[in-house]
């Protein structure tokens, strides 16, 4: 997004700096940061700042001990502090370390797996300078292993065997160290005794030790540093720092508990959703007109073609759809709209809100937000499967236009709408649009991992997870993750089709 701001807004998990904040922000921070030096009308700046951004999602787990920050130098009222760092060209990288600050660099790496070996490679030349809360990096000799948990406050141990050169024992570490309860240590191929001894013939693999001296090798799809971090997370009784295992409500215990934690889609989800967005999210505007008018017209729309329900739910979306089309005035008024709910609507959806698989485990998760996501990648499908859509943006645009104008969570619509803008635009196939979503909602899910809305029994992942779809999930030759677009868009079609929605649980 180019605008006055520069290249990056709040979304980007990227600190923007400015001359109000860079002291606080530089001379205050314990983590190591890592300072873009960027002007907008640069051409490598901007070709540069979609690394900046992935860099940002990619090494999201180490921000306590890496951050990223930028700062556009082309906006005058930043131009003294450029100055004052004395940046020449741009973009620049500069490393500030707490108490030390290293020398411009303008030979940094342009691609996100360079730029993680660069900032470990700085982080270990300067050790004296070493962040507070950044773990060890250092390869684990035997004799540390050994007494290991003597000295360590950890339930277990999780031991990457790879060669000298290898960079994924240190980014494993750096990706598990918000976790309680596991620690991991690089240990080289040239340990020998160590090699022999737990029977490791694979480099890299990752080893589990734990305080009875038992152990076992880590199951994985690839032995690379996304499964890896990925299958550790998830191991029982790791936890992220701050996010204790809260226990089940009773309540929940006593009704789906059995299908809780199955990934599927529910009818009752979707049909709630619609409950709660018709009947209680528009009823907080009196009347509604303009943009507003027109995104309802889109989502009523889109919903009335593509949503799977049941014949009655269906027949009543059609004609309220049918009532909207007719209006032709600027402004209509909630409470003619809700009149037309009650003949229609209301005599076919249930009269609250039937959480099943949007079931959060306490109260004030999931729900609502769960429900409507789910029920957009429904009709993203939906649109897809039935391919007579006369455009392949329209599911899209009603999302966009329902979010901006009515989803009540406003800091979620800013998000929202500013990576519609990005590249909401780009999408030029109705398999693009299903693709788009799932890929905006993992940013999201990547953004509000670790946040405090987020439920502890649900973490946010990367999803479909490897064991939820194994296909999904490949390898590059560099040993980088990589998402198999073609089979995600086979599996989203398959988990989001209406074949595939359960009907439990309707009221
Ligand atoms: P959700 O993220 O709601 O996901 C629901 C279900 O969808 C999951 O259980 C899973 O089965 C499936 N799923 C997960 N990821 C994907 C994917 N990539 N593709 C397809 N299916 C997937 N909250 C904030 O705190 N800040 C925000 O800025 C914010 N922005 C939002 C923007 C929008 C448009 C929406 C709809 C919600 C936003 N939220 C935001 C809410 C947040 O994204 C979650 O919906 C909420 O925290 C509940 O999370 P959940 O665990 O139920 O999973």
């Amino acid at each position: 997004l180019i605008s006055e701001a520069g290249l990056y807004t709040a979304s980007d998990q990227i600190i923007i700096l400015s001359p109000e904040n860079v002291d606080s922000v530089l001379f205050n921070s314990t983590a190591a940061l890592l300072v873009e030096f960027y002007a907008t009308w640069c051409g490598h700046c901007v070709a540069f700042s979609p690394t900046w951004k992935s860099l940002a999602r990619d090494i999201k787990e180490w921000k306590p001990a890496v951050d990223l920050a930028a700062i556009d130098c082309a906006n005058e009222s930043n131009r003294k502090v450029c100055t004052n760092f004395g940046i020449t060209g741009f973009p620049s990288l500069k490393v500030f370390f707490p108490a030390y600050s290293s020398s411009e660099s303008r030979g940094f790496p342009r691609d996100v797996r360079g730029l993680r070996h660069y900032i470990i490679d700085k982080l270990e030349m300067h050790n004296e300078a070493w962040p507070p809360a950044c773990p060890p990096l250092e390869t684990a000799s035997e004799e540390e292993i050994d007494n290991f948990f003597q000295t360590n406050n950890v339930k277990l141990l999780a031991l990457v065997f790879e060669s000298k050169d290898s960079y994924v024992g240190r980014e494993v570490t750096l990706d598990l160290f918000q976790y309680e309860n596991i620690a991991v240590r690089r240990v080289l191929d040239t340990e020998t005794s160590l090699v022999s001894r737990f029977g490791v013939t694979d480099f890299p693999s990752c080893y589990l030790y734990n305080s009875s001296r038992h152990i076992s090798r880590l199951k994985v799809l690839n032995e690379a540093r996304t499964f890896y971090s990925y299958a550790l997370q998830r191991l029982p009784g790791v936890v992220r720092t701050g996010k204790p295992q809260i226990p089940i409500t009773d309540l929940i215990k006593n009704s789906t508990l059995q299908e809780w934690r199955s990934t599927r889609v529910y009818m009752s989800d979707l049909e709630s959703a619609l409950h709660y967005s018709l009947r209680v999210e528009l009823s907080g505007h009196i009347s509604i007109s303009g943009n507003d008018l027109t995104a309802l017209k889109k989502y009523i729309n889109v919903l009335s073609k593509h949503f799977p329900g049941r014949p009655s739910v269906k027949s009543a979306l059609k004609t309220v759809d049918s009532w909207l089309q007719q209006q032709k005035g600027t402004e209509i008024k909630y409470s003619d709209f809700r009149d037309v709910l009650d003949n229609t609507v209301d005599a076919v959806l249930p009269e609250g809100v039937q959480w099943v698989g949007c079931q959060g485990s306490q109260s004030h998760y999931r729900g609502y937000p769960c429900a409507f996501w789910t029920l957009f990648h429904v009709l993203t499908v939906q649109a897809k499967e039935m391919d007579h859509s006369i455009s392949y943006l329209e599911v899209l645009q009603a999302m966009r236009g329902y979010v901006s104008s009515f989803f009540g969570c406003r800091p979620c619509a800013t998000h929202f709408e500013s990576m519609a803008q990005e590249s909401m635009d780009h999408v030029t196939s109705l398999s693009a649009a299903v693709l788009w979503l799932w890929s905006r909602h993992n940013r999201v899910n990547n953004r509000l991992a670790g946040d405090l809305s987020e439920d502890p029994h649900f973490p946010k992942i990367q999803w479909p997870s490897p064991e939820l779809c194994p296909s999904c999930h490949g390898l590059k030759k560099t040993g980088e993750h990589h998402w198999d677009q073609e089979e995600v868009l086979t599996f989203l079609r398959n988990y989001f089709s209406s074949a595939h929605i359960l009907m439990d649980y309707l009221q």
